[in-house]
């Protein structure tokens, strides 16, 4: 069984601020080093499960955080950015069995996580896909979909837990914290470790037909930019309209042109 880990920090147990998810900032190497036992926990329960190979995509900002020295050694790690557009989930395929995200988090747009945001904060206000807040954990659950590798496993905040619920009940979640406000209420991180090594093996156990979902059968991608220069930049992509002071849309059936609008407009 070959399978994928995308793993990213604002979900991770503890995380509150944004100092903590930047390099040379007060408390990141704390978290980080979470992240990478979050994601070795995870690389655990897949072994449990029966994985051979694990490949792990570091997607959490210069994709240079986790310590490949700390995880099993049948992983292949990920770091840095090819600048393809599959973005946190580059280099997958069909030939995967399962896609799994750690340390996901809320979408911009959304009050569940102080640190909500969906791929990148500083230029957007929201992403919506067919009027719905778009996340970065369901962009690339599409992806997923699309290739027809079943997405199994979420470990994250509880508002992206119930998220992925929603989409599909089968989806092993495992809610790390609660965001309120500016704050966060988590479970001991030693805890959130045997949470999400447990909660993989289950997720990688069951049967993998549970785990369908439907893509849409067309798509309309809704941007929000924070600065009027960035809505005039994105009326250059073309089919890109605009819809609102700062909001753009962009229509198409087939789900690569919205992921590829996205690798352009975001
Ligand atoms: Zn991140």
């Amino acid at each position: 069984m070959k399978v994928y880990i995308s793993a990213d920090i604002e979900g991770v147990t503890g995380v509150t601020h944004w100092d903590e998810t930047i390099k040379g900032k007060e408390g990141y190497e704390k978290y980080a080093q979470q992240m990478t036992l979050e994601v070795k926990a995870a690389c655990e329960g897949a072994l449990n499960a029966g994985a051979d190979e694990i490949w792990v995509k570091d997607a959490h900002d210069s994709g240079r955080n986790l310590d490949h020295n700390q995880l099993p050694k049948n992983t292949k790690l990920i770091r840095g950015w090819t600048g393809h557009m599959y973005s946190m989930v580059q280099g997958l395929d069909p030939t995967f069995d399962a896609l799994l995200f750690v340390g996901y988090h809320s979408a911009s747009g959304t009050n569940t996580n102080p640190l909500a945001h969906t791929m990148n904060d500083s230029k957007i206000n929201y992403i919506k896909l067919n009027g719905e807040i778009l996340s970065e954990f369901l962009f690339h659950t599409y992806i997923a979909t699309y290739l027809n590798v079943p997405v199994v496993f979420l470990s994250g905040d509880l508002g992206l837990c119930d998220e992925a619920n929603r989409i599909n009940s089968n989806i092993v979640t495992i809610p790390v914290k609660e965001g309120i406000g500016g704050a966060t209420i988590s479970i001991h991180p030693q805890l959130a470790l045997e949470l999400i090594k447990d909660g993989v093996e289950e997720s990688l156990k069951k049967d993998f037909s549970l785990y369908k979902i439907q893509l849409p059968e067309s798509f309309q991608l809704e941007i929000s930019y924070r600065e009027n220069r960035d809505l005039m930049k994105a009326l250059n992509y073309p089919g890109v309209e605009q819809i609102g002071p700062k909001e753009v849309a962009f229509k198409a059936d087939d789900y690569m042109e919205i992921v590829r609008a996205v690798e352009f407009l975001v």
